[in-house]
C-alpha cells in the first residue's frame, strides 16, 4: 500500500519515512506524489487539523494519507500559542517569522512566574477504505528567556527539555528526533498498526 504524507517538510518527511518505512511499500511526500494542495487549518485542536489535512488528502490521490498538526502550549497562557504557533505573531503583526513568534512569547511571559510548557504533535493516517488511526506525542520542559542554539526550527530556541540544560536547538538532529513529540507520537501511531 502507498502512504502520501501531508507535507513537504523535508525534516517531517525524513523523520516519518524512517518510523513508518516497514508498514508501506512506497512513502511519498506531497510534492513526490505531484499534489498541489493547501489544507484550511480551521479545526479548534491539533488532533482535528491533523484529520483534516489527511482526509482532504485522502479523497484527492485515492491512497492513504499520513497528517501531523503541533505546536507549543505554554500552561501559564492557557496553553497558548497552541494551534497558533506557527502564525502566533502575526495576531499583533504582520511577520510570523521565527523570531517573531519566540519575542512575543517572551514579551506575554514576563509578568508569569511559571514558564512550564509542551510541545504536542497529533498524527492522522486516514485509509481509502474510511479507516482512521491517530495518535499524540509530547515534550515537556520549559521556556528560557534568551534564546541559544542553531539547530532545529520554531521555539526550539527558547525551550528546554526537562532533564536538560540545552535548548533543542543545541541538541543534534538524532538527540531531538530520539525525544520529540513527533517521533512519540509517530511511535504510539505504529504500535496501533
Ligand atoms: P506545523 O505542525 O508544521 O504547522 O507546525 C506548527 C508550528 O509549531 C511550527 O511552525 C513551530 O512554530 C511549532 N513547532 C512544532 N513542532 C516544533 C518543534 O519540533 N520545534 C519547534 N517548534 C515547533
Amino acid at each position: 500500500m502507498k502512504l502520501i504524507i501531508a507535507s513537504n517538510n523535508a525534516h517531517k518527511v525524513k523523520e516519518i519515512k524512517k518510523i513508518l518505512s516497514g508498514k508501506f511499500d512506497e512513502i511519498l511526500s506531497l510534492r513526490e506524489a505531484g499534489v498541489n494542495h493547501e489544507t484550511v487549518e480551521d479545526g479548534q485542536t491539533f488532533m482535528e487539523n491533523a484529520l483534516k489535512k489527511a482526509r482532504e488528502i485522502t479523497e484527492i490521490t485515492g491512497h492513504a494519507a499520513l497528517a501531523d498538526d503541533s505546536g507549543i502550549c505554554v500552561d501559564s497562557l492557557g496553553g497558548a500559542p497552541g494551534i497558533y504557533s506557527a502564525r502566533y505573531a502575526s495576531s499583533v503583526c504582520c511577520n510570523a517569522s521565527d523570531e517573531a513568534n519566540n519575542a512575543l512569547l517572551l514579551a506575554n511571559l514576563r509578568d508569569k512566574e511559571d514558564w512550564s510548557a509542551h510541545y504536542t504533535s497529533a498524527i492522522a493516517l486516514v485509509y481509502p477504505d474510511g479507516r482512521e488511526v491517530c495518535a499524540e506525542g509530547y515534550m515537556y520542559g520549559k521556556i528560557i528567556d534568551t534564546p541559544r542554539g542553531e539547530r532545529g526550527f520554531g521555539y526550539d530556541p527558547i525551550f528546554v527539555m526537562d532533564g536538560e540544560q540545552r535548548t533543542v536547538a543545541e541538541m543534534s538532529d538524532e538527540e531531538k528526533n530520539a525525544v520529540s513529540h513527533r517521533a512519540k507520537a509517530l511511535e504510539a501511531l505504529l504500535a496501533k498498526l
